[in-house]
């Protein structure tokens, strides 16, 4: 049976798929998007998590800690958890559990009759869902008769690709760059495997929602909007295009896990919505 690593289940979204929905976070990912909304959930590993501004410097956890990594040093810390219950204000948890596909199954299949009457489903997200394949796809083999969804950036191998896709009922599928240069300077790997993929989930016929991030000076111009209209035009499955506004709250996150937050791109200016190039080529946008 394989096991895999989640950082969160969150209940009852709505921005991930039809109805209201059961959301899987899985850990880890290959890629390093600037911009990335959820770094806790990148290290494929457990890790460290402290609401540093909150501490008030008791010292309870620095007495428990056997590594010299509390309260702060991330880089001596292992991840073992002794501190958490030290600190008696809660600052301190571990993100990331291990758990087997069984296990996770059946903890989904206990939101199973709600979810049908509200018309929705479990939604795999992350991290990258599909860098831990064979716990994804064991899951999936078992959530017999639930609507499923994967949310992915599309990098992974298109044999593991065409495996998932195989399995879910939606895609939200992530795009972010159509140059391969600009693709790899903002979020560490080129766009090849993402569009040799796109391709495979166009040809599949299957249903599917591109889901662009909106990021200031990076990816919202004309020019760039257009080339991914381009890469969408002519597909069967395509139900829309949701736009992913940037936050700057992003930035908190990265405290928390011992990491400094200083992105190359002009956080505070508004990014550019162009639903145009979208709607020349017949596809609807919303932003969200
Ligand atoms: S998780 Fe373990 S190693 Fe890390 S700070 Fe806490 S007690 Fe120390
Ligand atoms: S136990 Fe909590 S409040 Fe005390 S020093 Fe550690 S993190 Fe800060």
């Amino acid at each position: 049976m394989a096991e895999g690593m989640i950082f969160d289940l969150q209940e009852f979204a709505v921005h991930d798929g039809p109805g209201i929905r059961v959301v899987v976070f899985l850990k880890g990912c290959p890629l390093r998007c600037e911009w990335c909304h959820n770094p806790e959930g990148q290290l494929f590993q457990s890790q460290l998590v402290v609401s540093v501004d909150a501490c008030h410097n008791c010292g309870r956890c620095a007495a428990v800690c056997r590594f010299g990594a509390a309260p702060f040093n991330w880089e001596k810390c292992t991840a073992c958890g002794q501190c958490v219950s030290a600190c008696l204000s809660g600052l301190r948890r571990i993100c990331g559990s291990r758990v087997s596909s069984q296990e996770l199954v059946e903890r989904l299949m206990g939101y199973k009759d709600f979810l049908e009457r509200c018309g929705g489903g479990v939604t795999f997200s992350g991290g990258e869902p599909l860098a831990q394949s064979d716990f994804l796809i064991e899951v999936l083999d078992q959530l017999e008769l639930l609507h499923t969804a994967v949310e992915t950036s599309g990098y992974a191998p298109t044999p593991v690709f065409r495996d998932v896709l195989s399995r879910v009922d939606l895609v939200l599928f992530d795009l972010k760059h159509s140059d391969p240069k600009i693709h790899k300077q903002f979020t560490g790997v080129d766009n090849a495997l993402i569009l040799e993929n796109l391709r495979v989930l166009k040809d599949s016929g299957k249903s599917f929602i591109a889901r662009i991030p909106l990021i200031p000076g990076v990816n919202d111009d004309l020019e760039n909007m257009r080339a991914i209209a381009d890469l969408l035009a002519d597909s069967p499955g395509l139900q829309r295009v949701e736009f992913l506004r940037y936050h700057t709250t992003a930035g908190a996150k990265y405290k928390m896990i011992g990491r400094e937050y200083c992105p190359s791109f002009a956080t505070e200016r508004s990014p550019q919505v162009w639903a145009e190039p979208f709607e020349a080529c017949g596809i609807r946008s919303v932003v969200l």
